[in-house]
């Protein structure tokens, strides 16, 4: 996907602001920089642009939209404001909250006057209104790095950073391993936009090891570059034991899982675990889900659901989209619950008897005895599993994202173990913490790699330089 972009095939020696990493961060970051007037050069050590970005759902977290005017979604920065800090169970840092939703229309402008489109807004997890703005995030970077192009910025592929340099105590750039030797770029400021670290089996056993059967989606150049990069300059590193797992996706390989997994639950399902039991409140974030699900007997989940939900299935939104798995062939389907119950294998009469007693409460009026009182979020109401054909999706727990890492003050300046600013050092998205603190509400991994990775290469173009060109 890298025709028409400005690919560049010569290493620079010195540059204005380098950007590592070509997710939504670094994109970002990159035409940020050029349109302040920076000579500005992104490194990506894959093949190909766009990390987690790309294999993303696509749904970004903003209030205030056009989307949602048009959709009769009444939103507002308070209220945004309001769910972050609760999602983010209060442990979350304030400046970082208030950055977002300072800056969030603003970049939604930015982006859309870039050409970039969302589609249909739709409630998930952690949002008290429909804040979930899907785009086809290729689409997206494309358009960024295209704009910036034509501002005199580069892209390298196959280009990975591996160590930061330091003179007199400022970064002044990257050393780059090649075929023949280590060349070295010289910055007047570098943005790490290099991602989580998914893909790396050490850190994740380092700071997550609560993880260790869960699946792993995230993009594969996803190892914890920055993070490691920044932590040898005494970068902090912030929300390492928040952790988690995403709920819903299929529950092993399949070539039809995309990594995004499926919510019925959101929509009206109700997961249940081996024991055809229900297990949690399933309006919860799904991070919270995917944590219950790990503590299930056999790690393996299903999400049951009737015809009524499976008439919600929407093809522009992965996580809602039923119908395609059904044609994938990953939903179990049956006529009864009874019958399901027989294809999942589950003891006989235990899945009958919750999908009874949960649909008899709701008819009755009663309290759900897990809590249940949305569908997500604040959003909806449940209602009884009734309609056949019933069906189950395998679900499991899924890491696609780190969402711990290097401490950043609200210039995006990256912060050392004391709380001092590492000179000429920012960094964006998925690689710093402390933004979303103690849990997750859908769409700010991509919302904040827009909105922050926007602001740190613009904070990083208004560096001075000190380079002799
Ligand atoms: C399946 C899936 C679904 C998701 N759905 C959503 C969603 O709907 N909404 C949402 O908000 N979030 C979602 N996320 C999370 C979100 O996609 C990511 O957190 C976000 O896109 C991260 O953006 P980024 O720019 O920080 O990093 P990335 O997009 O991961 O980009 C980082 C890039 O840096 C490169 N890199 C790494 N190390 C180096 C190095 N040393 N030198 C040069 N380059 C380097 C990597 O190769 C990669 O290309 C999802 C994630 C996955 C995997």
């Amino acid at each position: 996907m890298t025709a028409g972009l400005p690919v560049e095939h010569e290493l620079p020696d010195r540059v204005g602001v380098l950007v590592l990493g070509s997710g939504l961060a670094g994109c970002a970051a990159l035409l940020a920089a050029a349109e302040a007037g920076q000579y500005a050069v992104m490194l990506e050590k894959t093949g190909d642009i766009g990390g987690s970005t790309v294999r993303s759902a696509g749904l970004s977290a903003f209030a205030g939209t056009r989307e949602q005017l048009a959709q009769g979604i009444g939103d507002s920065v308070e209220l945004l404001k309001k769910d972050l800090m609760e999602t983010g169970r209060h442990v979350c840092d304030e400046a970082l909250v208030d950055l977002y939703c300072a800056h969030q229309l603003e970049t939604y402008e930015w982006l859309t006057g870039h050409g970039v489109e969302y589609g249909e807004v739709h409630a998930a997890s952690g949002q008290s209104v429909p804040r979930s703005h899907p785009t086809d995030t290729t689409g997206m970077l494309v358009r960024l790095l295209q704009a910036a192009g034509r501002l005199g910025a580069r892209l390298l592929l196959d280009t990975a950073a591996e160590r930061l340099v330091r003179d007199d105590g400022r970064v002044v750039g990257v050393d780059v391993r090649t075929a023949g030797g280590t060349h070295r770029i010289l910055a007047d400021a570098v943005v790490l936009a290099t991602g989580g670290f998914a893909r790396s089996p050490e850190l994740l056993d380092r700071f997550a090891p609560q993880m260790r059967h869960a699946l792993i989606a995230g993009g594969d150049g996803c190892t914890g570059d920055g993070l490691l990069m920044g932590w040898q300059l005494g970068a902090g590193v912030v929300d390492t034991p928040y952790v988690k797992g995403t709920y819903g996706i299929f529950h092993e390989p399949h070539p039809d899982e995309d990594g995004t997994g499926i919510l019925a639950v959101y929509k009206g399902a109700i997961a249940v675990n081996r024991d055809g039991r229900r297990f949690v409140d399933e309006s919860l974030p799904y991070k919270e889900i995917g944590d219950a699900a790990l503590a299930q007997p056999g790690v393996t989940t299903w999400q049951v659901f009737d015809a009524q939900v499976m008439a919600q299935s929407n093809d522009e939104v992965p996580i809602y989209e039923f119908a395609g798995r059904s044609r994938a062939g990953m939903l179990l389907e049956a006529d009864s619950v009874d019958e399901l119950e027989q294809r999942i294998g589950l003891p006989a009469g235990a899945l009958v008897a919750t999908v009874h007693d949960y649909n008899g409460r709701i008819a009755a009026g009663e309290p759900d005895d897990l809590g249940r009182a949305h569908l997500s979020g604040g959003v909806g109401r449940p209602f009884p599993l009734e309609q056949p054909p019933f069906y189950a999706h395998p679900s499991g727990t899924v890491v696609l994202a780190t969402y711990c890492g290097l401490t950043v003050d609200t210039r995006l300046r990256v912060l050392d173990v004391y709380g001092e600013p590492i000179e000429r050092l920012y960094a964006a998205g998925e690689v710093i913490g402390g933004f979303h603190g103690g849990g997750y509400m859908t769409g700010t991994s991509i919302g904040k790699s827009g909105i922050f990775g926007r602001l740190a290469g613009t904070h990083a173009a208004a560096e001075e330089s000190e380079l002799e060109w």
